[in-house]
């Protein structure tokens, strides 16, 4: 009775349960030793903690003894064995624009099978700068930035013979940047005796050292071509005697670059083209097992850059700069996402500050979404400097935002790429299976000038320098046994 009131009061109270409970617990125990029952629940108490220290040690001790057999298998760390081939063999797929993250859009059972049982960055592959498709597709077979490998640009102007490069030209003198030690996957293969195999990609035409591209195992470029045919042709090549069978082949698809162009990347035709890539995925896959060689072969399936949204007015007008300079035509050399400028007869010093002076008045419409630069004082990060193909003049947009001459009616909404490799939406994939990849192993992000040293050493050969870490390949590759 003598805690009646605050008994009754601490109940109401939840948050004092603790309280209540104490003040309980005091009152039935006024009949009892107090110094009696505090012994007891001490020794209750230890007996409790013993058996819970006991438990955990027996569940540690079991999770430790059992685990090499499950989960850490001793094979996992190392490479497994070829079953059928008598070489290595990379499969190197490209499928041009299939920016980081479509792989989320909906199911794609095939892709998901490389990626569970492979090796994949898992917050993509970092393209170079510009993130454009020849570029890009240079770098990844060459290992070099493309000051190096020569191609700067889709299409450019060689400033010394005012020759024009474009995506038809096969003569070596494009496809040798300075300086000269470069050389391109299937030459470096076919410069060990080995044999390669190329279905389309950007350089693989030109004739060059060692590489004559020869008939039967190299493709002229011809975008009709079915997506299946050449997946078909591509998986004749491991009905040859294994001797023969190339040990570098490329394969590439124009999709999903194609339709995010057209539509951008967050339309539903997407989805479908990423499908579609699934379908291929899966069907390379079917024809690999029904030859036994699934395991053996090196999938490395990749994109060159991503692509980004260009809708919502995201425009700016070089003729906008006019009260500043005037920019003509004829001055530039490339216009989105990577503006180029090569100025005629006047200082491009000059020419960038004056530029920026208009871009930074506030005065011009998005004008402060673009930022120009003298190729030497861009961020070296870009790598963007170091030929002279590339004009002196160099201007960095934002993502989305587009540069034009002068300002028209037409309504442009769609996609595109080509802006800093640093944007997450140029980011595209990497999934790579195969006997000296883990299995769902996820590695941190990776500019794509390594993807040359990752090649040479799963075929164990030595390759040319290059702008890739030598120490890259054995952070990502199973070791060997
Ligand atoms: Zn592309």
């Amino acid at each position: 009775m003598a805690s009646d009131s605050p008994v009754a009061i601490q109940e109401d109270d939840p948050t004092k349960a603790t309280t209540a409970l104490l003040s309980f617990n005091t009152d039935s125990s006024s009949s009892k030793s107090p110094r009696k029952l505090t012994t007891t629940i001490v020794f209750i108490s230890l007996v409790l903690l013993s058996c819970i220290a006991l438990s955990a040690a027996v569940a540690f001790a079991f999770l430790f003894f059992s685990a090499p057999k499950t989960t850490i298998h001793s094979s996992s760390f190392y490479s497994r064995p070829l079953k059928k081939l008598n070489h290595p063999v990379v499969l190197l797929i490209s499928s041009d624009g299939f920016r980081f993250g479509y792989q989320y859009k909906t199911s794609l059972p095939n892709i998901n099978r490389l990626i569970a049982n492979g090796t994949e960055a898992e917050l993509g592959l970092i393209p170079v700068f510009p993130t454009l498709t020849f570029p890009n597709h240079y770098s990844i077979v060459t290992g070099l930035y493309p000051p190096y490998h020569g191609i700067i640009n889709n299409h450019f102007v060689d400033p010394h013979t005012g020759e024009s490069f474009t995506m038809k030209s096969h003569e070596p003198k494009w496809w040798l940047g300075e300086p000269l030690w470069e050389t391109p996957l299937w030459e470096t293969v076919v410069n060990h005796g080995l044999k390669a195999a190329t279905y389309f990609w950007p350089g693989s035409e030109v004739n060059k050292g060692s590489w004559t591209c020869p008939k039967g195992y190299c493709r002229n470029y011809n975008e009709s071509v079915p997506f299946e045919e050449r997946v078909e042709i591509v998986l004749e090549y491991f009905d040859l005697p294994s001797d023969e069978i190339p040990v570098f082949i490329t394969l590439y698809f124009e999709d999903p670059d194609h339709q995010g162009h057209q539509v951008g990347p967050d339309d539903p035709e997407i989805t479908e083209a990423v499908k579609r890539i699934d379908g291929l995925i899966g069907r390379l896959i079917e024809g690999l097992e029904k030859r036994g060689v699934f395991q053996d072969v090196s999938v490395i399936l990749l994109g060159d850059h991503g692509m980004v949204g260009t809708c919502d007015k995201k425009l700016f007008f070089l003729d906008d700069l006019a009260p500043w300079i005037e920019i003509p035509s004829d001055w530039v050399q490339s216009y989105t996402p990577l503006l180029a400028i090569r100025p005629k007869g006047v200082d491009p010093k000059d020419v960038v500050a004056k530029m920026n002076a208009g871009l930074e008045s506030g005065k011009v419409e998005n004008g402060k979404h673009l930022r120009v630069y003298l190729k030497e004082d861009l961020p070296s990060r870009l790598h963007y400097a170091a030929s002279d193909r590339i004009p002196p003049i160099i201007g960095l947009l934002e993502e989305g935002f587009k540069v034009e001459q002068k300002r028209t009616e037409k309504k442009e909404c769609g996609g595109a790429h080509g802006y800093d490799n640093d944007f997450f939406s140029m980011r595209t994939i990497f999934i790579a299976h195969g006997p000296q990849f883990a299995r769902g192993r996820k590695i941190p992000s990776f500019e794509n000038v390594q993807i040359y040293n990752l090649v040479t050493t799963i075929l164990n050969i030595k390759g040319a320098p290059n702008n890739g870490s030598l120490s890259f390949p054995s952070s990502v590759l199973l070791a060997s046994p």
